[in-house]
């Protein structure tokens, strides 16, 4: 997705620890008009897969996912929650998720109403580096019985090897735009 790799140009920082900074845009700021494209975009790859739910994680994921299911004809989007909480009763669904800018263990946890094996899911995050959340959402779309249609990744960091590995399990994983890595301070990209 050719204006976003612009803006990732225009303003991302790789930080220590391979981590991307784009939170002028998404990860703090979040520019409403690159959302949208960015959720037409979604709608456009998913678009025949009968996509019934969005499931994300908190917290970053959770603006993009509501701005992409209005294309999709304003389906819901449920969130993974990260922290106990007395609003959260009932039966929940729980997987185990590394967090990979905060190097900490946390269990996910999704209410068991809210994914049922009626859904065809489609996951979305805003980056995807080693994989672990988005194993930890297909453990719980596993766990509900739903279809996954597939993964839609804002930002995937190419030389780390989540992505590659999730598509080597037969998961479908599409990501707008594939950093690789950086030479001589310009971020390259994958070509599509
Ligand atoms: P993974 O679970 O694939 O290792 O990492 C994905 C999660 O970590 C995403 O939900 C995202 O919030 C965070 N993350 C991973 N790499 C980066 C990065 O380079 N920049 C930012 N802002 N977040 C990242």
């Amino acid at each position: 997705m050719e204006l976003l790799k612009e803006r990732i140009c225009q303003d991302g920082k790789m930080r220590e620890g391979n981590i991307l900074k784009v939170d002028s845009f998404l990860n703090h700021q979040m520019d409403i008009t690159m959302l949208q494209e960015i959720g037409k975009e979604f709608h456009r790859r998913f678009a025949n897969d009968n996509v019934t739910k969005i499931l994300t994680i908190e917290s970053s994921g959770i603006g993009i996912a509501v701005i992409a299911a209005q294309y999709f004809g304003n389906i819901p989007v449920v969130f993974a929650k990260k922290t106990k909480s007395k609003n959260l009763d009932g039966d929940l669904y729980l997987s185990k998720v590394k967090s990979f800018t905060k190097g900490i263990e946390y269990d996910i946890q999704v209410s068991k109403r809210y994914v049922t094996e009626d859904d065809t899911v489609l996951l979305i995050d805003d980056f995807l580096a080693k994989g672990q959340a988005l194993r930890g959402l297909i453990d719980i779309v596993n766990q509900s019985g739903a279809k996954l249609a597939g993964c839609g990744i804002v930002i995937e960091k190419g030389f780390q090897d989540g992505g590659k590995l999730l598509r080597e399990q037969g998961v479908r994983v599409e990501s707008l735009a594939i950093v690789d890595g950086i030479e001589e301070g310009n971020i390259i990209f994958r070509e599509d």
